[in-house]
Order: structure tokens, then sequence, then C-alpha cells
């Protein structure tokens, strides 16, 4: 069995919704998961913003501009008179539930009821259409099996189990349908997985039911090897470790956020990443297995603070790392490049919000200098300590470019530089030519 997510664009319109359902025509036993339909969960954040301020009007007036798009969605999801009645109760059934929250006290609970809407929308209008194309076909309810603890950490033991029962409830069907993102708390109350949710319930029933695969399908032809806005010849990686994945997610690369692949990773579930629009092509499948390929990715990540701490004591001091990083720690900062010479080190920030105070801090015992506006190039790939040349491919594809700090060797997986953000897509192309595409002389 495998699991298949489609995202909100992929359900956004009633012809994308027809595309799905041919997509998932073949016998093969799955679950399908999809979010609510584009745009809808950002409506829901507005209006419940709104009818937390005890603004109802503005929240009943978003509610219709809301909603009432859905009747024309239903009239060109269905060809019947029996579906698209069908569809009009679905709708008439959730707006007028969701005017029932205007007047009423309105607090987080309610906010998280509301927000779950979209997905239970789109999944009963979904399902509708199936029956109507004469599918055989289940919705699973899934504020009936997904479930998080009291640190709002999924519960895999028991989606497993909940899940398994209710497929179980259903022996004569091949093909169940459930809603991503929407979830119970530890209280058993209606909750969600996060903006974005929707990954993760598609990787948590991957990994809880130990699925064949797990397939995210989106309107991108899988992870490319390099930024597709700034690189001209990018191409699809057709594989990649859980290792690679995790390095390229945290440099901002379009690929799935690295919490909703850990489930997948800890139970070595491939994760497969597909077009919608292309579903022919192979996309990019994440899994459990190293490849003896150098080079596999590019990624950046911009407006990076580089702060380098020179000791004013002398050489061979030792605590003067304890002394800095402890700055660092007080201040909750995060550091995630470091490269060190005997005398000073050199770092690099994310979030600059407290470095005035850090700055201060440091200069107590040691002399600073900060550069803004720096870019982290990260390549990744497999650079085990036994590899020659992967090196003398960089530097010379960097040729041209002021490279500020290099970091090599930190894990196998990862090579960053630190650039000005101005040579960025200078540098991102300089490398793409000389990694991928020029011929390798040793
Ligand atoms: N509908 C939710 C959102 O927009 C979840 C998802 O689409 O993944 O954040
Ligand atoms: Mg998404």
């Amino acid at each position: 069995m495998k699991v298949l997510k489609f995202g909100g664009t992929s359900v956004g319109k009633p012809e994308r919704m027809h595309s799905v359902a041919k997509l998932i025509s073949d016998k093969d036993q799955k679950i399908v998961v999809l979010s609510a339909v584009s745009g809808t969960t950002n409506a829901l954040v507005d209006i419940s913003d709104k009818l937390s301020k005890g603004d109802q009007n503005a929240g009943l007036a978003a509610i219709d501009a809301l909603m009432k798009p859905y009747y024309d969605f239903v009239d060109q999801l269905y060809s019947t008179d029996t579906a698209k009645a069908k569809g009009k109760a679905i709708i008439d059934a959730h707006y007028t539930h969701l005017k029932s929250y205007a007047g009423k006290a309105f607090s987080e609970k309610e906010t998280k009821e509301v927000l779950a809407e979209g997905e239970l929308i789109s999944t009963k209008l979904f399902q509708e259409y199936l029956v109507e194309q004469g599918y055989n076909s289940v919705l699973l309810p899934a504020l009936e099996f997904m479930k998080t603890d009291a640190d709002s950490e999924p519960v895999l033991t028991y989606i497993e189990e909940k899940l398994n029962a209710l497929i179980k409830q259903a022996p004569d069907t091949h093909l169940f349908i459930t809603q991503g993102y929407i979830c119970r708390n530890h209280q058993g109350e209606v909750d969600n997985l996060k903006r974005g949710g929707s990954d993760y319930t598609g990787t948590l029933i991957g990994a809880a039911l130990r699925l064949e695969e797990i397939q995210i399908w989106t309107d991108i032809d899988g992870m490319h090897n390099n930024d597709p806005r700034i690189v001209k010849r990018t191409f699809p990686i057709p594989e990649l470790s859980f290792d690679e994945a995790a390095e390229l997610a945290y440099f901002g690369a379009k690929i799935l956020h690295p919490t909703c692949i850990r489930p997948a990773h800890e139970r070595k579930v491939p994760v497969r990443l597909l077009n919608t629009m292309q579903p022919e092509q192979k996309g990019t499948v994440i899994n459990s297995k190293t490849s003896d390929r150098e080079f596999t990715a590019i990624a950046a990540k911009d407006s990076i603070t580089a702060i380098k701490i020179k000791s004013t004591r002398m050489l061979l001091a030792y605590g003067f790392l304890r002394k800095v990083f402890e700055v660092f720690e007080k201040y909750k900062t995060p550091v995630d490049m470091i490269t060190t010479s005997e005398v000073a080190v050199s770092l690099t920030i994310d979030d600059d919000k407290n470095l005035d105070k850090v700055i201060n801090e440091l200069r107590e015992f040691a002399s600073v200098e900060v550069d803004k506006n720096q870019t982290i190039v990260c390549i990744v790939g497999s650079f085990g300590a036994d590899k020659t040349g992967i090196v003398k491919r960089i530097f010379d594809s960097l040729q041209s470019i002021p490279v500020r700090m290099i970091s090599y060797g930190g894990s196998e997986n990862n090579i960053s530089i630190l650039i000005q953000g101005d040579h960025k897509a200078e540098t991102l192309n300089a490398l793409n030519e000389g990694l991928f595409f020029a011929e390798v002389v040793r």
C-alpha cells in the first residue's frame, strides 16, 4: 500500500480534482491525503482573526467571501444533478457551521475548529466526486486516527492502531481518502499539524503503517539540483538520501520540511516527490540509500550575518571558544557555520535579533567584526574522507568569486561556503557549471 498526498493547488480547481481522480484510478491499494482547496486555509485564518477580535460583521463577510465561490466549484466538479445536490448540501452545512461561530466566545479551541474546515470540505467534495464516477472509495476521518500528545508530537502507535482498525472495517475497498493537516490533541480537541502540515500527515501515515512508499504530489517536477529561479541549467535529482534531503531542507530548498521527513527517515519509508502536471515524470525519491555520486545539489540561504571574533589575549588560550559560545547561548542565537584559526573564530548566524547584545558582550574579551548580507551556499553530496578531487572541483569553479568562509568535514553530506549576498547568482551558476556540467579533469 502507498500513501499519496495532494496539496492545495492540486485540488484547487474542479478540473484539478478530476486529474487527481484519474491519477489514483489504478487498482493499487492506497491512502490519499488531501489539503484544503488552495487559499481556503489562509481565508480561515483571517476569519478566525476577525472573530477572535470580536469583529462579527467582518468575520461574517469573510465567511461569505470564502464560501460563495464553492457553489460554482461544486457545479463544475460534478456532472449529475444528484451529485450537484449532494455537493451543494455539503457546502450549505459547512457554511452554516462556520457562521454559527459568529457571536459566540471565540478562543484558541474555536480557531482550531475553524481551521479544520478546509480539509473537511475538500475531502468530502472529492469523495463525492469519486462516488459519482463509480469509484469504490472510503473516506477515513483523520480526527479519528491522527493524534498528538501533550508536547504536540504525533503518537505513531496510536495512529497505526486506529488507522489499521478503520481500514479493516472496509475490506472491500482499496482506495481510502483522508484529510491532511488536521488531528486531535491530547485533550481530544480538534487541532492541526501546523501550516503546511498535510505533508506531515502523509509521512506520518506512511511511517505508522510502514507503507511501501510515501508520494508527495505538487506542481514541480521533484527536487532540483539548484535554484531554477536563478540558475538556468537545473534538473530534477532522481534520487537522494534522507541525510542529503535534511541538509537541503535547512537551506530552504523547495522540499519537505525537516520535521515532515523525520518519520519516514526513522522507519525507512521512501518519499517520492511527483508532479501532478507531469505525472509520467519520475520525480525525486528520497530514501535510505547512500549514493556514490559526489555532488547532488546546491542550495543557498540569504541574509546571513558573519561575525569574526579574535581573542585579545594571545595564542593557545583555552576556554576561548567556550566563552564565545556561552554568549550565543545566553542570547538564544543559533550558530550555523563555524571556521577557526589559532587566534580567531568566524561564525554565522541567521537570526540577528540580539546581535547588538551579543557583540557588546563578545567585545569584553575579543575584537569583533561583523559582515551583514552574506549568503551561505551549501553543496550537498557524498564527501567521505577517502574521496579525492572534491575540493579541487569546488575551488576551480569558484575561481573568480571572493569567498569569506569555507566549512568542510562537518558532515559527509555538506560543504558550505560563505559569500557576499551580491555574488549569489554568480556563485550558484559557477558551481552548477563546474560541478554538474564540466568534464572532470583530475
Ligand atoms: N491546508 C493547510 C495549509 O494551508 C495544510 C496544507 O495544505 O498542507 O497550511
Ligand atoms: Mg504545502
